[in-house]
């Protein structure tokens, strides 16, 4: 066990590291950020910032070196340069899940030699035939690079025969994977940590809408039977222990109409899904991320409100004319409201697409929930406050 006192790092220096960074000092660990960009989200509210790039072995050795244990909160990290901290000290979750989450095609391969239920797909390695990938899966599907896809990034829908050929030149030197388009009746995620000691515990699913690919809703709990609550839970559960998860870990999954529920993505650290647990629940999901890491006794996951929903606010909720920034979104909305929280995360430049924070709603059910959060969303773009 690290106890507190002790200094816990992290890779990746962007929201997930910032809110990582208040759970760790409330708990009175010290946070070391480690992100190549200066003056991140994370860095402004941890005890130090090493800005370098993720392979430059000797400051990474430094900055593991100053911690009792490192964790990450970004895939899209090499892992080479990760076995350099693993040598100086404990590396949570350990490189080989980081290595099977951040390529779709390893990811895709684990689940199904793990016997998890997963969206069917057909693997494509460069100068493999795409268009007979694609006529095996059939139409429609999606094809998305092995490689750093993420937030619908790096991905194509091909719906009929004649999107074919554009895909087939999209990818022509890509590593990719042909999933089948599922037609599901809502997307599901479910956050579990385990710790180095092997007790495991899951938050309660979220259920998530995506706009253009990007989270736009949480709604907690998902608006599905309590069976099917469970079964989701005990696919995260198995997958935490087949893999020996040491931190924490969130699976996202399509529930169709028939029942089905089938794994989509893994991501080895905390998830926009789990923002509402900021609010929500007995315990955060960074909070759950510390105890992981640092060999602490697990947190309850109980919700604390009968409903949460969680809203992204994304750079487009600000105000543009032309293409130009001209208002900051009314605050006040927000802040007079006693069933909300606001999250804004310290990004100095609002862009559109951009995560720039997330508000929180609480309320006795999670349709009022969700209306109450979307009649605040729309409000909140209506008018922009001058900047
Ligand atoms: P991903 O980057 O794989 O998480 O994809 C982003 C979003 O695209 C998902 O959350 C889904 O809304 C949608 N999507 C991705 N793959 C599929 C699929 N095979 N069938 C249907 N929708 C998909």
């Amino acid at each position: 066990m690290i106890p507190p006192g002790s200094t816990l790092g992290v890779l990746g220096g962007g929201q997930l590291g910032r809110m990582l960074a208040h759970a760790a000092t409330r708990m009175g660990y010290r946070l070391h950020v480690f992100e190549p960009a200066e003056r991140c989200p994370a860095g402004e509210v941890a005890s130090r910032e090493y800005n370098a790039n993720y392979k430059d072995i000797e400051r990474l050795r430094e900055f593991a070196q100053s911690c009792a244990a490192v964790t990450y909160e970004f895939e899209n990290i090499p892992v080479e340069p990760l076995w350099e901290i693993e040598k100086l000290v404990p590396l949570r979750p350990h490189w080989e899940v980081l290595e099977i989450c951040q390529n779709r095609m390893r990811e895709k391969k684990w689940l199904r030699k793990n016997g998890v239920p997963h969206v069917p797909f057909a693997e494509v390695e460069v100068g493999d035939d795409l268009a007979k990938a694609i006529k095996r899966i059939g139409l429609p599907c999606v094809v998305k690079t092995a490689d750093f896809g993420y937030d619908g990034k790096g991905q194509l829908k091909v719906t009929e025969a004649a999107d074919v050929e554009q895909a087939v030149v999209a990818f022509a030197r890509e590593r990719a994977v042909v999933e089948k388009f599922i037609d599901f009746k809502c997307e599901l995620s479910v956050i579990v940590a385990r710790n180095p000691q092997g007790e495991i515990r899951t938050f309660p699913v979220a259920e998530n809408i995506h706009t253009k690919h990007i989270l736009d809703f949480s709604i907690v709990p998902a608006r599905i039977p309590s069976a099917v609550a469970d079964r989701a839970g005990e696919l995260a559960i198995n997958i935490a222990e087949s893999m020996t998860l040491e931190g924490i870990l969130a699976v996202e999954l399509f529930y169709t109409d028939d029942g089905e529920l089938m794994v989509n993505e893994m991501a080895p650290r905390t998830h926009n899904s789990g923002h509402w647990t900021l609010d929500g629940c007995v315990t955060s999901q960074f909070e759950q991320q510390v105890r992981a890491v640092a060999g602490l006794p697990l947190g309850d996951t109980g919700r604390l409100a009968p409903a949460s929903v969680m809203v992204d606010l994304l750079g487009d909720a600000w105000d543009w004319s032309d293409g130009q920034l001209v208002g900051s979104p009314a605050w006040g909305k927000l802040l007079e409201d006693p069933q909300v929280k606001l999250h804004l995360y310290g990004k100095q430049e609002p862009r559109l697409g951009r995560k720039m924070g997330h508000f929180t709603v609480t309320d006795s059910s999670p349709d009022k929930a969700l209306n109450h959060a979307r009649q605040l969303k729309s409000r909140l773009s209506e008018r922009a406050s001058a900047l």
